[in-house]
């Protein structure tokens, strides 16, 4: 199922990378497919404050009163604040169904316990991660973050638990300069929070080995009931805020994979900046959830020398808590 609210357009700020046009570039596409969508509820009060703090809570809405921003990447409007339980609430319905897109705005894992940075208010994915666990909908939640930059506010919010794991594939250097590989975790989340900082340039061929080499073996050890993937595209080509080098290949691999797998899945729009690169990526991860059309390269795993040394000093790192 697709979730998606045209509400999410009323965030908007011309001339800044996250603006509203992003948004509607998928929508035009999707559309053109004769792809459904499902109406979003707002998160309440109490979704919010399961992984955010009051005050953070109280500042977004006086904010957005005040339609003042919170930095110069961060704006708000007058309507943020509502389109950001939106946004929140748009993932949480995405949990209802075994395999969902949750198309919202605006994205999430930068948003710390008490803080908005990064174009992030509330942290979507972390809400609704929170909410499974709480309701029961699901034991153990696996939190993929496929954005190119780091999700410092999601790292941060499950830092010290073991029934969500945190994982992160990023650009390292980059903004917010967070997600080294020695940062794993603390008291009972040891283990439970893994980066994998990538170089400038990284390809499919070296993100697919990496993706094959640390994240499949620690998901079927972890065996969530539940993944959230942090689903940004600013790692395609034509990315303007990144410099990784990936096609929608990979994005189609890593949503066939997670089919196959079987586990419930519900994707959550992040970054991506490039609109029709970011219209076609996210086709492109519909396509094995939803059995639409979509022309399958094969892609040779051979990564770099580099690659292949960080995920050797990856799996070292990790080599307390998990196999490979
Ligand atoms: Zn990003």
């Amino acid at each position: 199922m697709i979730i998606y609210s045209p509400t999410y357009l009323k965030h908007h700020l011309g001339g800044h990378p996250e603006n509203k046009y992003r948004l509607e570039a998928i929508i035009e596409l999707l559309m053109k497919k004769n792809l459904k969508f499902v109406e979003p509820v707002k998160a309440s009060e109490e979704d919010i404050l399961r992984v955010h703090s009051l005050q953070h809570y109280l500042n977004i809405k006086k904010l957005s009163e005040q339609e003042r921003s919170v930095d110069a990447d961060t704006y708000l409007n007058k309507n943020s604040f509502e389109v950001a339980l939106l946004a929140a609430g748009g993932v949480i319905k995405g949990i209802d169904y075994k395999r969902s897109f949750a198309l919202v705005r605006p994205p999430g894992h930068h948003a710390t316990i008490d803080k908005a940075m990064g174009f992030c208010l509330f942290n979507n994915v972390a809400v609704a991660s929170a909410y499974a666990i709480e309701k029961k909908i699901a034991k153990r939640v696996f939190i993929l973050d496929i954005d190119v930059h780091h999700g410092n506010g999601t790292e941060q919010i499950f830092y010290s638990r073991n029934d969500i794991l945190y994982l992160s594939l990023h650009q390292h250097p980059l903004f917010p300069g967070t997600g080294y590989i020695a940062n794993t975790g603390e008291g009972i989340g040891e283990g439970y929070n893994i980066n994998i900082p990538m170089p400038p340039g990284t390809d499919d061929s070296s993100y697919l080995y990496a993706f094959e080499t640390i994240v499949v073996p620690v998901m079927k050890q972890v065996k969530p009931e539940l993944v959230v993937v942090s689903a940004g595209y600013d790692g395609h080509a034509l990315d303007p805020l990144a410099n990784f080098m990936l096609t929608e290949q990979t994005y189609f691999k890593i949503a066939k994979f997670l089919k196959e797998y079987g586990v419930r899945v519900t994707f959550v729009l992040e970054g991506g900046y490039n609109p029709d690169a970011l219209a076609y990526s996210v086709y492109s991860t519909l396509s094995p959830l939803f059995n639409l059309d979509f022309n399958e390269i094969e892609i040779e795993r051979k990564p770099s020398n580099e690659t292949h040394n960080i995920m050797e000093k990856v799996k070292n790192q990790l080599s307390t808590w998990w196999d490979f």
